[in-house]
């Protein structure tokens, strides 16, 4: 796929990730080896991008709206009354419109583009203290799960890329953001005042000092989070992977996959890691947490 879609790169040789020598062809290719398992999270959600033109140690920008002109295969979705708008892919032509675009990191809303007030997942960032050790961050994310099955949702686990881990719960897309995004915080502040050594649901940087921050801002309109699949402009280009709980609970470091790696992972695996993601889907359990 990528030497008819490879005629659509200009400086398909530019490196991009200098550390490893990864060029925008190499973005590409990666893409291709990925694709099936990436395009379910990816098609028809709006998308937010960093752009680096020129690779991950020169000048980014972050960029939530679409600009005037896109590369073929991207159309836009409007996001609101001022008529902004952001990229949408239907297909891998439109993976290969933003690599165009340098666009190293993906970051997509939690709706679908075609039900953009209902979003159809429940988000949760972990954000440990660097200081803290990393089986405090395994312990808070096993005692998401199971407050998540106990409201009868299903919890799936991902690796950042970055520093923490993300729980997603898919939803059926029944319900708005505004609730969606009460519901979260009424769960994220009752878990960490029952677990107050171990988790904050509040952001100021004192009161993250040697705690993970349960971040569900996430689930805010017009908020985004890492796509799936996808390589964040670090060294190393660590990408943000589907993980199984047991690889939660041996202790899976959030910078453990990356697009060297990732690629054999899913072919030694016996079936996708999120394996039932749409079939787990939901609707917004109605709870009080006060
Ligand atoms: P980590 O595990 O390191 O916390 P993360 O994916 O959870 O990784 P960030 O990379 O810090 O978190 O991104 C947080 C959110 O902030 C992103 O989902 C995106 O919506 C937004 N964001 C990311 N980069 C930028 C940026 N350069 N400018 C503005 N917003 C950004
Ligand atoms: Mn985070």
């Amino acid at each position: 796929m990528s030497d008819a879609m490879g005629s659509i790169l200009t400086s398909p040789g530019r490196i991009l990730w200098p550390d490893i020598g990864l060029t925008k062809q190499g973005l590409l290719d990666y893409y291709e080896a990925v694709w099936p398992w990436m395009e379910p999270h990816l098609i028809n959600r709006p998308i937010a991008l960093l752009r680096c033109p020129q690779g991950i140690d020169s000048e980014c920008f972050f960029q939530k709206h679409a600009s005037q002109s896109l590369p073929a295969g991207l159309r836009t979705v409007t996001l609101d009354e001022a008529n902004a708008a952001a990229p949408v892919i239907d297909d891998f032509a439109g993976l290969a419109g933003l690599v165009q675009l340098s666009a190293l990191e993906l970051h997509l809303w939690s709706a679908p583009a075609s039900n953009i007030e209902h979003p159809d997942q429940l988000i949760f960032d972990l954000d440990p203290d660097p200081g803290i050790p990393w089986k405090s961050v395994i312990k808070a994310a096993l005692l998401i799960k199971e407050e998540i099955e106990n409201m009868k949702l299903s919890p799936f686990a991902k690796t950042s890329g970055g520093k923490g881990l993300h729980v997603i719960a898919p939803l059926d897309g029944t319900t708005e953001w505004e609730e969606i995004r009460q519901f979260a915080q009424g769960f994220s502040k009752k878990l960490a005042e029952e677990n107050p050594q171990l988790l904050t649901a509040r952001s100021a940087k004192d009161e993250r000092e040697g705690r993970i921050f349960l971040d569900y801002l996430r689930n805010g309109r017009g908020t985004t989070s890492i796509a799936t699949y996808c390589p964040r402009a670090r060294k190393g280009a660590p990408v943000a992977t589907p993980i199984l709980w047991e690889e939660v609970e041996a202790g899976i470091m959030p910078n453990a996959f990356n697009v060297s790696n990732l690629p054999d992972r899913l072919k030694s695996m016996q079936q996708d890691p999120w394996h039932g993601f749409d079939a787990a889907r939901r609707a917004l359990p109605r709870q009080d947490f006060a």
